[in-house]
């Protein structure tokens, strides 16, 4: 068994760390993961430059790039085989519905799968990272791995996986729901005089949506939602149908 692993908190992260522990006697663990903290890169890919991997022991690599490149790289570069499951995570922060377009934790998850290895990413609703149910996250991930492995996961399919701070009260399937961002934008003044601006900040809401993985964290459960590489909007092909544009 060989199982690849990543995230975008850095390879320094006790999340990650938590991960391979759970994993020790699994089979063989690879570490793949950047050298600092990509978090909210998304599905970023390193084209324009080249990229170091640093094994900074066996099976543990700090690659200078993000967790879609560590993913690549350790499929095609680094591992001499395709691994049998990639797991993203433990992320620092949940990665709840409009968070996925921006986390690197579900993008690497969403790398493997283009690549045909299983895959799932995991995260834990603990900006302030306690890390009080770390390891309850972390065996979690061990046990949905085992499945994982047993039974397979639909074609193009891979799964975001949230983990309360709170109590858990158990599991619970999901669909994608639906974030409030506060919009926020500080202005600052640096100390020659110019502007700068931190994006985001403050706390996050969420739309109430039965059945959603915002609700289901919220709720004390941890949320599984299965994802898919293809975005095509498949209802509104029938509504946009008879649109009519122009060539010229
Ligand atoms: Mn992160």
């Amino acid at each position: 068994m060989l199982i690849l692993l990543t995230n975008d908190d850095g390879v320094m992260s006790p999340g990650l760390k938590a991960l391979a522990d759970a994993f020790q006697d699994f089979g063989r663990v690879v570490i793949v993961a950047p050298d600092r903290n990509r978090s909210a890169v998304a599905h970023a890919l390193t084209l324009e430059s080249p990229l170091r991997a640093e094994e900074v022991r066996t099976d543990l690599f700090a690659v200078d790039g993000t967790p879609t490149d560590c993913v690549n790289l350790g499929i095609h570069g680094l591992l001499r085989e395709m691994p049998d499951l990639v797991i993203s995570g433990i992320n620092r922060g949940a990665n709840l519905g409009d968070d996925i377009t921006y986390s690197g934790t579900v993008c690497a998850a969403m790398e493997a799968t283009l690549m045909g290895v299983p895959a799932f990413a995991v995260s834990l609703d603990d900006t302030a990272h306690q890390g009080k149910n770390l390891p309850l996250a972390a065996r979690f991930s061990r046990h949905l791995a085992a499945h994982l492995l047993d039974n397979g996961l639909p074609e193009e399919t891979f799964l975001n996986v949230n983990v309360p701070a709170q109590k858990v009260r158990g599991m619970r399937l999901t669909r994608q729901g639906k974030r409030r961002y506060g919009d926020v934008v500080t202005r600052k003044e640096d100390p020659r005089g110019r502007s700068y601006y931190w994006i985001g900040g403050g706390d996050l809401g969420f739309e109430d949506i039965p059945g959603s993985d915002c609700n289901a964290v919220h709720e004390g459960y941890i949320s599984v939602t299965p994802l898919h590489t293809n975005l095509t909007n498949d209802s509104s092909l029938q509504d946009l149908s008879d649109w009519q544009i122009p060539l010229t």
